[in-house]
């Protein structure tokens, strides 16, 4: 069934305002565009009213009617005008809109209002016989939604047709069965109920005023400049005052005194709602409630107007008075016995919406997902439409809503991505930077490495060839020294950019702490430096590159001891875990500590506060490298001027990783890439 009310999709901004004031629940929300659904719409119109982008439209009425135009040839053309057109064609006689219509072809033009007059004496027999609650029925938006929603209602929905049927039915009397019927009003669900299968057939097409505003100015016709042209009749007495708040009553000389318990008039979609499940509740004892969707048919969807709510009021009312002036009563009162026979009697259908309540599971599921698993997180703000974060989870198991039509859940998102983003650029421009550092490395390997070993040779040559008081000696033995120490650098820098493979063994933590605590001890640099070790039992065998860890424990425990000039304590530890197939190893020292500035740069090529000379900045960048290749994690955390640990976690057994293969530079780099997975802590 196609729906009275769509959604244009270029203009919808996801503001979620028509979720917020559906009655319904019948707004849908596909990919971020609000989706009117047919079976749950009850064709109000009030998200057309409160849509402040003009993204929904009114199912179109114009074509059709001009198609019955064209295959009804010959016979009447009847608009039935609702009494409140006086209110959408402010300053202008209303005679004149009559004269608009005949000259858009119509050949008949009667009120509604008449239809309204048989309505208001059908009403007050009703009212009479009916015991119990009686609920207003002209007002087609009310009937949809108490048959979709409040179905037991129904009994007290009075049987009788709206103004507009009653109206149809004089017409067809009046002026033939086989006439074209349009209705022509300011309401939008009277394109739902000429469909209603309880009254099709009456009235052949529903426009709105609006619609037939476009038509005017489309057929270039100003009403305006239009002659005034009298109705065709029957004239209509009390029944124009319908449009206004409590027009029925009065029509129907039902009282409405404030005094009176009896009578309710209730008008507004949240009065109207609260009314009907007041009612459904057995709270509600008055007779008769008069009850309209909108406050007033003049503040309808299908109007638009320049004017506010009073001034239509007075419009209408300043017209009835006109109107009733003129009338010839025992004209009227003998119409009204001419149509007495008339069957304006209707029944209603259970149309109730099946709505699948789901599981408690899936609700907390979701609001899991939105992060609102904690009562706390629930904050019910409403942006997404609905009152609770719990509708919205609701509605998002029945398939009507999205989770990221929660705002709070979407700005998380957001903030994730961005910090991500952030996160992925770093760790990107990290990756070339070690990239092009390797490519570099690699070139200065080839470049200087053979001239580098051609001084050295020819420099122990020439030291061969010097008398041994030779005081030349002294300088060649410094270019000797000079051209070691780059060479060293050179070979760190190869290490970096070639350790592609690994060497796995098996071998065990107490071996590899012994080799180091051995080497370290011998070193003049370590004296001053209290070693301590601490192995956890049971530790398991493990199938690493030993050589290279031996690198890595080595390089960490030399930064240690260069941060503790003053002597301190070196301490290396290894235990289980963190997960059952990993180890970790810690080197930590009672040092100068590590400042927040220095944290970030940890690991980069180069990067030393040594002095030239005794600093490469490449020991940590080798170890970060020869870690990654062991599929594991380093971290660092550090209290300035207390001292440092650095964390390692590597799996115990390197077999389970495939192995062997040669890195190439870019994957070396996008490996030895730190941020994905190194940790800095500082204090
Ligand atoms: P280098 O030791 O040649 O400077 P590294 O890559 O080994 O190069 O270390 C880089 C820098 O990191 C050091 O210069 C030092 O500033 C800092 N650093 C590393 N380990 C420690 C530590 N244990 N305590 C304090 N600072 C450290
Ligand atoms: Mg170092």
């Amino acid at each position: 069934m196609s729906c009275v009310v769509s959604t244009i999709p270029e203009r919808c901004k996801r503001c979620y305002c028509c979720v917020r004031e559906c009655p319904a629940n019948a707004i849908q929300i596909q990919n971020g565009q609000a989706v009117v659904l047919s079976s749950r719409c009850v064709g109000c119109g009030n998200c057309l009213k409160v849509c402040t982008q003009n993204a929904k439209s009114v199912q179109d009425g114009i074509a059709a009617l001009l198609a019955r135009f064209a295959k009804g040839q010959g016979a009447e053309r009847v608009a039935c005008l609702a009494p409140s057109f006086p209110a959408a064609f402010p300053r202008i006689d209303p005679l004149r809109v009559v004269g608009a219509l005949k000259a858009l072809g119509f050949s008949r033009v009667v009120q509604v209002a008449f239809g309204a007059d048989l309505v208001s004496a059908a009403y007050r027999e009703h009212v009479k016989e009916h015991d119990g609650t009686v609920i207003t029925t002209p007002c087609p938006a009310i009937v949809e939604y108490i048959e979709k929603y409040y179905p037991e209602l129904i009994p007290n929905l009075a049987p009788i047709v709206s103004p507009m049927i009653a109206a149809g039915k004089v017409v067809r009397e009046t002026y033939g069965q086989n006439a074209t019927v349009a209705f022509i009003g300011p309401c939008v669900a009277k394109k739902l109920e000429v469909l209603d299968p309880a009254v099709a057939g009456v009235v052949d097409e529903a426009l709105t005023f609006d619609e037939l505003i476009d038509l005017f100015d489309a057929r270039g016709i100003d009403p305006a400049v239009q002659p005034p042209m009298e109705f065709d009749p029957p004239d209509a007495d009390l029944g124009q005052i319908y449009p206004v708040s409590g027009g029925l009553l009065k029509s129907a000389g039902i009282g409405s005194d404030v005094m009176d318990e009896e009578v309710v008039i209730v008008e507004g979609r949240q009065r109207c709602m609260n009314i009907i499940n007041e009612i459904a509740h057995g709270k509600v004892n008055s007779k008769l409630i008069d009850i309209l969707f909108c406050e007033g048919c003049i503040n309808g969807p299908g109007i638009t107007s320049p004017l506010n709510y009073y001034e239509k009021r007075e419009s209408i009312i300043n017209w009835v008075k006109s109107r009733r002036g003129q009338l010839d009563k025992q004209e009227w009162q003998d119409a009204m016995k001419r149509y007495a026979h008339l069957d304006l009697s209707r029944r209603y259908e259970n149309r109730q919406v099946q709505e699948r309540i789901p599981e408690e599971a899936e609700i907390q599921r979701i609001l899991h997902a939105m992060g609102k698993r904690e009562q706390g997180n629930q904050i019910n703000c409403g942006a997404c439409g609905y009152e609770t974060c719990r509708e919205l989870a609701i509605a998002v198991a029945q398939g009507i809503a999205e989770k990221e039509m929660c705002l709070q859940y979407t700005i998380d998102n957001l903030e994730k991505s961005h910090r991500e983003l952030a996160e992925a650029q770093a760790q990107l421009i990290q990756t070339e930077k070690l990239a092009s550092v390797g490519q570099l490395a690699a070139g200065v390997a080839h470049e200087i490495n053979n001239p580098l070993g051609t001084i050295v040779l020819y420099s122990h040559l020439l030291l061969k060839q010097l008398q041994e008081a030779d005081p030349a000696r002294e300088d060649i033995q410094f270019v000797i020294a000079e051209a070691e120490r780059c060479r060293t650098i050179v070979s760190s820098l190869l290490n970096f950019a070639r350790q592609g493979k690994l060497d796995v063994a098996r071998c065990s933590a107490g071996e590899l702490v012994d080799a180091i605590t051995a080497m370290l001890k011998k070193r003049e640099e370590f004296h001053h430096i209290r070693i301590e070790t601490q192995l956890a039992p049971d530790l398991p065998p493990l199938y690493i590159d030993p050589d290279q860890m031996k690198q890595v424990l080595l390089n960490l425990t030399m930064n240690a001891c260069e941060a503790m000039p003053d002597g301190g304590t070196l301490r290396l530890g290894v235990d289980h875990g963190p997960s059952p197939r990993e180890v970790t190893f810690t080197v930590s020292d009672t040092g100068v500590g590590i400042s927040k500035e220095n944290m970030s740069r940890l690991f980069t090529p180069f990067f030393t506060t040594k002095q030239v000379g005794k600093g490469t900045g490449l020991g940590l960048p080798i170890a970060y490298g020869i870690i990654k290749l062991h599929h594991g994690q380093i971290s660092v955390h550090s209290d300035v001027g207390k001292g440092s640990t650095f964390t390692i976690t590597l799996p115990s057994d390197l077999r389970d990783y495939p192995s062997g293969k040669q890195m190439s530079p870019r994957e070396l780099a996008a490996a030895l890439s730190p941020g994905q997975n190194t940790m800095h802590t500082v204090k």
